[in-house]
């Protein structure tokens, strides 16, 4: 298996800490250039320093964007130069009943969501044709299939993840370059193992009861009954980045330990 990152370089949008530092360490740690990004100057550099502490000699650097503003968008791509593997990590939500989400929310988390790997594809998607060799991959998530009524406005935009990736792989007819979409399940980042603390503290429950009990009423279907780590996700990601993965195009790998059902 070729997993050799050595002559690329990868950019991650929201790679300060969760899935993204996951796959930006993982990609860092097989030779590639890793170009972090996060909102602000100050997580940015703890990223690469704990990236610096946890890979031998990364090559890496940082750039602040926040997704929300699509005037950072612009300043970022005139920085970001020659990409080979641009992942479409950044993503956030509201848990919120559906007739109490705002306008405003459901355009922020499209804004974010989607409109990033809209953006960052136009540009970057035709620099991968020219060249021809590229990888862009999509970070959607298992609630583009499930659709928790808690995360609608969040699980629309992680379905409309799977149009636009399809659609833009049709692009790459006949080049080298390949377009997917990773669908995680409920993964433990800092903020998952905050909330199963939050709720265990709460409660007066352990955290593993908490976690027992999320996914026998959250997730029934689960076959793993458990949250994925970050380097389950990582592992999957990377290997849809690499070049053994050359004839795997327009396709939507599920990584969520069975939540989604048949
Ligand atoms: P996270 O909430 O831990 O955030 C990761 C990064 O995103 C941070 O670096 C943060 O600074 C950055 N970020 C947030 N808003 C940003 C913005 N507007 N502009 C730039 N950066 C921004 O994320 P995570 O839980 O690791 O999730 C990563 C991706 O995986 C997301 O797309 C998410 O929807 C998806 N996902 C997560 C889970 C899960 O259980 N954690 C499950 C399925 C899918």
């Amino acid at each position: 298996m070729d997993l050799d990152l050595n002559r690329q370089k990868a950019f991650i949008s929201g790679s300060t800490s969760g899935i993204g530092y996951a796959i930006a360490k993982s990609l860092a740690s097989l030779g590639c250039e890793v170009v972090l990004n996060g909102r602000t100057q100050e997580s940015v550099d703890k990223a690469l320093v704990k990236l610096r502490e946890e890979v031998p000699e990364p090559r890496c650097s940082g750039l602040v964007c926040d997704f929300a503003d699509t005037s950072q968008i612009d300043a970022l791509l005139k920085d970001l130069g020659s990409i080979d593997i641009l992942i479409n990590n950044v993503g956030i939500y509201t848990d919120q009943d559906f007739f109490e989400t705002s306008d405003n929310s459901w355009t922020e988390q499209w804004e974010v969501n989607v409109m990033s790997g809209v953006r960052l594809s136009k540009t970057l998607l035709p620099k991968m044709l020219k060249k021809d060799y590229g990888r862009i991959l999509f970070i959607s998530s298992e609630c583009a299939v499930l659709t928790p009524w808690n995360l609608l406005a969040y699980s629309v935009t992680k379905t409309a993840l799977l149009g636009l990736s399809k659609g833009l792989s049709g692009l790459t007819k006949g080049s080298k370059v390949t377009v997917n979409t990773v669908l995680p399940g409920s993964t433990l980042t800092d903020g998952a193992q905050n909330f199963l603390e939050a709720v265990a503290k709460k409660t007066g429950q352990s955290v593993e009861q908490v976690e027992k009990e999320f996914f026998k009423t959250d997730r029934p279907n689960s076959l793993i009954q458990r949250f994925e780590t970050v380097q389950e996700i990582a592992d999957a990601a990377v290997f849809l980045c690499s070049p053994s993965a050359s004839a795997i195009n327009g396709t939507a790998l599920r990584v969520d330990g069975g939540s989604v059902g048949g």
